[in-house]
C-alpha cells in the first residue's frame, strides 16, 4: 500500500470513529449506565469530586483561608494565578483518561463547562492557548485534548484562541516516573514562544495539572517571549 493510500485509511478511519462518536452523544452515562446527554447523567455530574472553593491563587492547591500555599511562598510557578475546578481523583481519574486514550471525546467540552464555572466571568487575558502536544503525540493520538477544552471556553469567553504561538519543540512524554525536579530538568526548554506573544496577558489551558512541571515551563516561554501575564486554566488538579 502507498504512503498515501495509508493515509487516507487513517483519516477515514479516524472520521469514521468521530462520526461514531458524534452519533452516540446523547447516550448513557459512561459511569452508571443511566440517561446522560454529555457523557455523564445528572446524578454523576453532580457527584464529581469539584475542589474546594478556597485555593492558593497562584497554584490551585487548597489553602485554609485562600491565600498563598507554602510552596508558593516559598518557590513561586512561573504563572501568575491558577484556575482548576476538580481534583483528579476517582472518577475523574477515569473520566481524563477515557477522554484522551479511550475515544470518548465528547466528554471534553462536559469538563471543560466545570472549569467555566470556576473561571472569572469576565477573565482578563486577551489570549487562550492550548498546552501544545509534541508533534509525534499529536500524530499518535490524532487530537490534543487542551485544544478540545480549550475551544469551547474561548467560544464562552469570547476570547481568541492564540494558534501556533505556543510551540513544544521537545518531546518530554512519560514524565510520571520522573521526581519533581526530575520532571522540571526534563522540561526545561521544552518550549518556545513566538513574538506576536509580547505585552500579551494569556491563559495557557490543559486537561490535568499534576506537579505543574509543563505549565510552570510553558509560562516560562512565554514570559521570555514577553508576555505580561501567565494564567494555568486545567480541568482537574491532584492534590
Ligand atoms: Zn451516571
Ligand atoms: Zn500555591
Amino acid at each position: 500500500m502507498s504512503i498515501l493510500n495509508r493515509e487516507f485509511l487513517n483519516k477515514l478511519r479516524h472520521w469514521h470513529s468521530t462520526v461514531a462518536q458524534t452519533l452516540a452523544l446523547p447516550a448513557n452515562c459512561v459511569l452508571c449506565g443511566g440517561t446522560a446527554k454529555r457523557g455523564l447523567c445528572a446524578g454523576c455530574h453532580h457527584d464529581l469530586p469539584r475542589l474546594p472553593a478556597s485555593l492558593c491563587p497562584r497554584c490551585a492547591l487548597p489553602t485554609p483561608d485562600g491565600g498563598l500555599c507554602g510552596g508558593c511562598l516559598k518557590a513561586p510557578p512561573a504563572f501568575d494565578a491558577s484556575f482548576a475546578a476538580l481534583e483528579y481523583t476517582g472518577v475523574v481519574g477515569q473520566l481524563i483518561p477515557a477522554a484522551k486514550f479511550g475515544g470518548r471525546w465528547s466528554l471534553l467540552p462536559m469538563l471543560a463547562e466545570t472549569l467555566l464555572h470556576r473561571l472569572p466571568v469576565a477573565p482578563s487575558v486577551d489570549l487562550i492557548l492550548p498546552l501544545p502536544l509534541h508533534a509525534n503525540r499529536l500524530k499518535e493520538r490524532g487530537f490534543n485534548q487542551a485544544v478540545e477544552i480549550a475551544k469551547p471556553l474561548a467560544k464562552s469567553l469570547h476570547v481568541p484562541i492564540g494558534h501556533d504561538m505556543l510551540i513544544r519543540n521537545r518531546d518530554t512524554e512519560h514524565q510520571a516516573r520522573l521526581t519533581q525536579a526530575a520532571r522540571h530538568k526534563n522540561l526545561r526548554g521544552a518550549f518556545v514562544a513566538t513574538a506576536a506573544i509580547a505585552g500579551k496577558r494569556v491563559a495557557v489551558v490543559d486537561d490535568v495539572m499534576t506537579s505543574g512541571a509543563s505549565l510552570d515551563a510553558a509560562a516560562r516561554a512565554l514570559k521570555k517571549a514577553g508576555a505580561v501575564h501567565v494564567e494555568a486554566w486545567v480541568v482537574a488538579r491532584t492534590l
